[in-house]
């Protein structure tokens, strides 16, 4: 009797959600840097060409982040204020098992979500928000200045900024700001002072506007805005939101958290999916296993979700390239399809970056992980089963986890593959009803890049 009781508990919290209390929140970041079969290659100088000196980043970056962009110890201490911000979110997030998708695919297999929609901003983003903007109230920066596409980012380092009492600005894309406002509602609730780029706050903003009044913007002019103006303020600096190791670091929150969850239930997961658009997202869920995986002791599948309309990691090239489109930055050894790539107007703007997160790029090189990609029709009647099935309402970006998880568990249906899918559930699309009104009302566009053109950098 009393072992059924048992039995019943555990089937029960295993069949709904997998929760943990606020002192199992792990107290440490991840860093898959110390367990990479090999040492990351350098950043370069975009004006050299050379390894760049990390304290050349200073006057744009908080010091810590710098630091730990490359650190190679495998630990990191989340300082004490961020664990109180990151349990105030809240953390940690609930795993949830998507029991009717899985009764209505009629698949053996089993579905599991890491439900990161659940923080104020709707998206992980907040994770490495709090962190950033805490290291850089520590060493006295006044003003966080930072760029956003659909505004994601803007309305998590908005938040950020007011949890530590920093002031915030930000340059959206002018095509987002003037058609989904939502988001700018939110960061200017927050306190955030937000502007559509082009804007006339920068020199390069200005120059833009004076050969088109209506330049519609895109991210690489926003970073460049974004950048102009920290270097041109003082007690400034800049944020990024995805790409750069420290924020994948920050992000390792989420897989730990769901690592403990699944000893929970004494299971561990056979593929582990998300969506890329930086590889912030996918990284911060996949790197506590992928660890495993570098050390011989799995052999769970990787599985990152990209966009046919922006195919960095299935149809890129891994070599040098500029983070941003007119060639500031740095440059990272990474997938991409070039930084003067026009990505085309798709719904999941997280997702229109032109390159990605230097080790998820390593790692599908080399075959650790591997990627696909999908149209947004594809992906939006994907999304269409979640809703009906579960009633979550994804992101675009989300969505396109969500299709691969759907395709999975229907080969699993054929094959009567038990298969444990682990999918990082990025963000709700609640304020992305536009994208899928388009969708009900039949007219998402396709698109797909002819060539691909990927300037070459040696070293
Ligand atoms: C920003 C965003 C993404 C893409 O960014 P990553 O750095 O690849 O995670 C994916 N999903 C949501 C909900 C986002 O807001």
């Amino acid at each position: 009797m009393s072992r059924d009781v048992q039995n019943s508990t555990l089937k029960n919290e295993n069949d709904k959600f997998i929760f943990l209390d606020p002192e199992e929140l792990p107290t440490s970041w991840y860093n898959i840097q110390a367990d990479l079969p090999e040492p990351l290659p350098p950043p370069l100088d975009p004006t050299t060409l050379k390894p760049i000196n990390p304290e050349l980043l200073e006057r744009i970056f908080a010091k810590e982040l710098i630091r730990q962009e490359v650190a190679t110890e495998r630990y990191i201490k989340i300082p004490d204020e961020v664990i109180d911000a990151y349990l105030r979110l809240p953390r940690p997030t609930p795993i949830y098992r998507a029991k009717r998708l899985e009764n209505y695919l009629g698949t053996p297999a089993e579905i599991y979500f890491k439900c990161e929609n659940f923080s104020p901003t709707g998206s992980h983003k907040t994770n490495t928000a709090i962190a950033q903007a805490y290291y850089n109230k520590k060493q006295g920066t006044e003003r966080l200045v930072t760029e956003t596409g659909a505004g994601q980012w803007g309305t998590a380092l908005a938040l950020a900024s007011t949890i530590f009492g920093l002031k915030c600005r930000i340059y959206m894309v002018r095509v987002s700001y003037q058609q989904k406002p939502g988001r700018r509602i939110i960061a200017q609730t927050y306190g955030a002072e937000i502007f559509p780029s082009p804007s006339d706050q920068t020199e390069f903003g200005k120059k833009l506007l004076k050969e088109n009044p209506n330049h519609p913007g895109n991210l690489g002019i926003a970073i460049s805005e974004a950048i102009e103006d920290t270097l041109t303020h003082e007690n400034t600096r800049y944020s990024l939101g995805s790409v750069l190791n420290h924020v994948l670091l920050h992000q390792s929150i989420v897989g730990l958290e769901a690592k403990k969850q699944f000893e929970k239930i004494g299971k561990y997961p056979d593929i582990v999916v998300g969506c890329i658009g930086g590889g912030s997202n996918y990284a911060g869920l996949a790197y506590p296993f992928m660890e495993d995986k570098l050390k011989g002791k799995s052999e769970a599948e990787f599985v990152a979700v990209e966009s046919k309309a922006v195919p960095h990691t299935t149809k890129g090239v891994y070599t040098y390239d500029y983070g941003d489109s007119a060639g500031l930055t740095p440059l990272l050894k990474m997938l991409t399809i070039g930084h003067t790539y026009e990505t085309p107007p798709i719904h999941a703007g997280g997702l229109r970056y032109h390159g990605m997160a230097p080790s998820i790029s390593y790692l599908i090189y080399k075959n650790y992980m591997r990627s696909v990609a999908y149209h947004q029709t594809e992906v939006f009647e994907a999304a269409r089963i979640l809703a009906k099935t579960e009633g979550m309402i994804a992101a675009p970006e989300t969505a396109h986890a969500i299709k691969f998880v759907i395709d999975e568990a229907l080969r699993c249906k054929k094959t009567g593959e038990k298969k444990i899918i682990l999918m990082n559930y990025s963000g709700h699309g609640l304020l992305d009803l536009s994208a899928y009104e388009s969708y009900l009302a039949g007219k998402l566009v396709n698109y797909e890049p002819e060539k691909i053109e990927v300037p070459q950098f040696s070293y």
